[in-house]
């Protein structure tokens, strides 16, 4: 990857880090409810709060991967992949710009066979 192509990614990565950010705040406000529900909206609630919590969830995950993706630019490691040091394709670096793994480490970490996480 050359110097602009880095600059771009680290642009992409700051701004999915901001949406990230402000969807998380966005979940959190609405997770509290006043008055008594009746059943069917108590149901409806209880749904969508979980939703929201796996919603939260995949954020906090996504929000982790990118900040290591951030701190591997800075450290000029970026498209690497983790595990066996090749070079991440840099079509899935573009769709995925966070990638810790290539694509066959990624489907080795996929299927709980790679030793980090
Ligand atoms: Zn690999």
């Amino acid at each position: 990857m050359n110097k602009t192509q880095i600059k771009e990614t680290k642009g992409k990565l700051l701004a999915e880090r901001d949406a990230s950010i402000q969807k998380l705040k966005g979940s959190d406000l609405s997770v509290d409810d006043a008055e008594t529900p009746d059943p069917v909206d108590l149901a409806v609630r209880n749904y969508s709060k979980n939703v929201q919590l796996a919603v939260s969830e995949n954020e906090s995950k996504q929000l982790v991967l990118i900040d290591e993706a951030l701190l591997r630019i800075e450290d000029d490691a970026y498209g690497t992949c983790l595990n066996c040091e090749k070079e991440i394709n840099p079509k899935r670096l573009a769709a995925i710009p966070w990638a810790r793994y290539c694509l066959d480490c990624q489907s080795l970490q996929e299927r709980g066979l790679l030793d980090q996480e």
